[in-house]
């Protein structure tokens, strides 16, 4: 007997066909005799429709009253999972953070767990009832509902798992594992059988969007097992785990991509110390991140610095350097929302050397241009055109020999 928790995302729930068939792979293993906690995401493109609403009404809307229109997603599938259960004869409660609680910090919208309260879903389950946690949600300490971010229930997944000392994390999804890259964009990934902690946190901050990163993060840091796998078709997926319990350690085991950033050039920037903390400590003061960033040679005793934000970050980048044009000196700050930023990643880089040209070549075999580059212990990043990005992903998969035969 096992104690698990398995997580069901939106395309998962899309629907009471699938919510039915939710139901039945709950059913099957409370039948087997395991202890089952649920939690499920919103119906797919319910949270988009969600946030778009708050978004028209006001682009800088409340943050909390965002998290009070977007948690409500998850209260509908809890409900709904916990109804088509018993219709099944399996005894199944809905549980909203709140009610648990899944005590967060109050960064309203991007909220971390601190605590959750796991005593009484313990003793339900020991009961036999299958608890159905709203995923996504959680509750601040000014007592209003919080959110975890985008892909967040993959968070309240992991959290759960670790509250309740599950023996697995289960993250049922709409393709059946982690793959080599996004299967949607290369037919030729691969499954991956195992990836160890660190690889999956890479590709998921890279912009692996199967497993949200702060989720990955939390399962290494707790050491939660956490297996990805189809809620359509019967079959093991990918397990999360230890580098030592990776036998064989792949060179590049993926290539992520993301779309998702936009890229600032400040040009003839003074060229002495404290410009750079002026820069990115005005940046970090707005709450905006920065990723990639590159310094050219100082020519006449000015140089130009090239980073990477959000693009959801960028206005506010805009703004918080144009209200610093006259304290950090720059001569023009320009914007460029065209680019990605591609990446590949593995273990086996620590101890190799070459696998940054091998990108190069392939990427210049293909006559893409090279923006900016940053590297890691276990991974390459380059910025080309956002047009590419396909591209440049199948040229990279292939170049490292990731192409399912
Ligand atoms: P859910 O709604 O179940 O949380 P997501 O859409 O968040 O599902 O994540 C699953 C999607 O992640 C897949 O449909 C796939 O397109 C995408 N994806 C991106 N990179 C990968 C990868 N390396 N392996 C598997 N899926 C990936
Ligand atoms: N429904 C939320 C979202 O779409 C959380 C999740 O699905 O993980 O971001
Ligand atoms: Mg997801």
């Amino acid at each position: 007997m096992a104690r698990l928790v398995m997580k069901f995302g939106g395309t998962s729930v899309a629907d009471l066909d699938r919510i039915r068939n939710v139901a039945s792979r709950v059913k099957r293993e409370v039948e087997a005799g395991h202890e089952v906690a649920v939690v499920v995401s919103a119906m797919a493109g319910v949270t988009n429709q969600l946030v778009a609403w708050c978004q028209a009404l006001s682009p800088l809307h409340d943050a909390r009253e965002y998290d009070a229109v977007v948690a409500t997603g998850e209260e509908v599938t809890s409900g709904l999972t916990a109804i088509a259960l018993q219709t099944l004869g399996v005894d199944a409660r809905s549980w909203q953070g709140w009610q648990i609680p899944v005590m967060t910090d109050g960064a309203h919208g991007k909220a971390r767990v601190e605590r959750i309260e796991g005593a009484e879903l313990i003793q339900r389950m020991q009961a036999g009832q299958v608890p159905v946690v709203c995923g996504f949600q959680g509750l601040g300490p000014d007592n209003r509902v919080t959110t975890l971010g985008r892909g967040g229930s993959d968070l309240s997944a992991v959290a759960l798992a670790a509250a309740l000392e599950a023996d697995r994390c289960d993250i049922f999804t709409d393709v059946d594992g982690v793959y080599t890259t996004d299967p949607r964009i290369v037919p030729k990934a691969r499954k991956l059988d195992r990836i160890a902690y660190e690889e999956m946190l890479e590709m998921a901050s890279l912009g692996a969007k199967v497993l949200q990163t702060r989720s990955v993060e939390l399962a290494m840091k707790e050491r939660v097992r956490v297996q990805v796998l189809s809620s359509f078709e019967d079959k093991p997926g990918t397990l999360v785990v230890d580098e030592d319990e990776i036998v064989e350690k792949e060179l590049v085991s993926g290539i992520a991509y993301s779309r998702d950033e936009a890229k600032v050039t400040l040009r003839h920037v003074p060229d002495r110390p404290g410009v750079a903390a002026a820069v990115f400590g005005s940046l970090a003061e707005a709450h905006v991140n920065v990723d990639m960033i590159v310094q050219n040679v100082s020519a006449e005793g000015t140089t130009d610095m090239t980073f990477t934000v959000g693009k959801a970050d960028l206005a506010r980048a805009m703004d918080t350097l144009g209200g610093k044009r006259e304290a950090i000196g720059y001569a023009e700050v320009t914007a460029d929302a065209g680019v990605a930023k591609i990446s590949v990643v593995g273990i086996g880089m620590r101890s190799h050397a070459g696998v940054a040209n091998t990108m190069f070549q392939a990427l210049a075999g293909r006559g893409i241009n090279i923006e900016v580059i940053t590297t890691s212990e276990i991974k390459i990043s380059v910025l080309i055109r956002e047009d590419a990005t396909e591209l440049a992903v199948r040229a990279l998969h292939a170049a490292y020999g990731l192409d399912a035969s």
